[in-house]
């Protein structure tokens, strides 16, 4: 018997028919003697549809101007779907009770919208899981030290999950999902990608930042920190597979400490169209230009990503660095007008069309040539690469973005991901 939190998103609590199958797996689990601390998302739809009915009674104004109401708001889809399911779970003929954020209570810092999470009294929900109740936790949000509703930025019932399995020294959170596991690659690029039994958390954090879409990147980072047991699986088995089955299913986030030695050097491809390029030409390379640049950017609160600056000719150089997407225009601006004129530069170019291509694996930590590999892959395809990027566990090159797919699928292959493991 063991303490065990299961989360499920939006698709999976998505009508009552589907409500109705995860109570009936909860219930398995807890017939099995498990202490059951279940966290749902809000249904599937039901944010944005909020949301969207703020948007159409302010729509001159930033959401910044009502965040606190936007959080009061929000918070309500999370509070209907733990509802729904403790008296689903009850009609399944558990006893069971669903607590909101500020019930529990789950206290935050006062950042609405994107609050973080400070504390977590557990003592109610112990007292419930010892009298035998199944206990359903409202995910997204939490409350500020003067009782405001707050809410943990989209995707953030994840991150809920994790903190309450944390708080409570759960054996394991399981993020119950519309997928069932993490990819090598995302499988609608490449048919042959593997689903990983194994991935460790810094892999996964380095793929969540990249564009698979899992898991919310802070609910990683948690568990990181705390080393919190961490699952991701499908919701769409049939509630009543055996539970032994069940439990080893998904894939399952690991730390390095418990990694099998004969670990993958590459785990995954991880890649983005989120990106822009900047480049500003013809700078004089003198100290501080870097600084100059970047600083004026920062200063805009734009995020930069990649960066390179290349050898100097006649005293002038190029630097270039990426920004996201949606920052590209206001970038460029930036540059123009403030940037350029006191830099004495010649030229700022903008360039939306490209994507970044990741190679991912903590086994790059202790072998040598596999950004090479990455790179004659790629060349043998090619595919002309504009900027790259190196960390201990990843490799990251920007490209064209209508190589991207093709991209992907080489190295792919190039690193065997497509094969089993032995
Ligand atoms: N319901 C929230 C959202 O749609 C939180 C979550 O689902 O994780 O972002
Ligand atoms: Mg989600």
């Amino acid at each position: 018997m063991a303490l065990i939190v299961h989360k499920y998103g939006g698709t999976s609590m998505g009508s009552t028919e589907r409500i109705r199958n995860v109570a009936k797996r909860v219930a398995k689990w807890a017939r099995a003697g498990h202490q059951m601390v279940v966290v749902p998302s809000a249904m599937s739809g039901e944010t944005n549809r909020l949301l969207g009915l703020a948007k159409e009674l302010a729509p001159a104004k930033a959401d910044s101007a009502y965040s606190r109401e936007l959080d009061m708001l929000a918070a309500t889809g999370e509070q209907a779907s733990s509802a729904l399911l403790a008296i689903a779970l009850q009609a399944e003929g558990m006893q069971s009770v669903s607590y909101a954020g500020w019930q529990v209570p789950i206290r935050t810092n006062d950042a609405y919208t994107k609050a973080r999470i400070e504390s977590i009294d557990d003592a109610k929900v112990r007292a419930d899981l010892a009298a035998g109740k199944v206990v359903i936790v409202t995910g997204f949000q939490g409350m500020d030290d003067n009782g405001n509703i707050t809410t943990l930025g989209r995707g953030g019932s994840d991150t809920s999950a994790v903190a309450v399995a944390a708080a409570m020294k759960a054996a394991e959170c399981l993020i119950y999902t519309d997928v069932d596991g993490v990819y090598t690659t995302d499988p609608r690029v490449v048919p042959e990608a593997r689903r990983l039994h194994t991935v460790s958390f810094e892999e996964m954090l380095e793929m969540a930042s990249m564009g698979s879409k899992v898991l919310q990147i802070r609910s990683v980072e948690f568990a990181g920190k705390y080393k919190v047991p961490l699952r991701v699986l499908s919701s769409f088995t049939p509630w009543d597979i055996d539970l032994n089955e069940e439990a080893q299913s998904g894939t399952l986030i690991t730390f390095e400490e418990d990694e099998q030695m004969e670990q993958a050097i590459v785990s995954g491809i991880a890649f983005n169209r989120d990106e822009a390029k900047i480049s500003v030409l013809g700078v004089p390379d003198k100290p501080g230009i870097a600084y100059q640049i970047l600083g004026a950017v920062a200063d805009a609160n734009i995020e930069v990503d990649m960066i390179i600056q290349n050898i100097s000719k006649d005293g002038k150089t190029d630097f270039s660095f990426t920004v996201n997407r949606a920052d590209h225009a206001k970038t460029i601006d930036l540059l123009k007008d403030k940037v350029l004129p006191a830099l004495g530069a010649q030229e700022v170019q903008g360039d939306t069309r490209i994507a970044k291509v990741s190679i991912v694996g903590i086994g790059m930590r202790s072998h040598v040539g596999v950004a090479s590999k990455m790179f004659r892959s790629l060349s043998e395809e090619g595919i002309n690469i504009q900027m790259i990027s190196t960390s201990e566990i990843k490799t990251s090159v920007v490209i064209d973005e209508k190589y991207m797919e093709l991209a992907v699928r080489a190295l792919h292959k190039a690193f065997d991901l497509d094969q089993a493991k032995a």
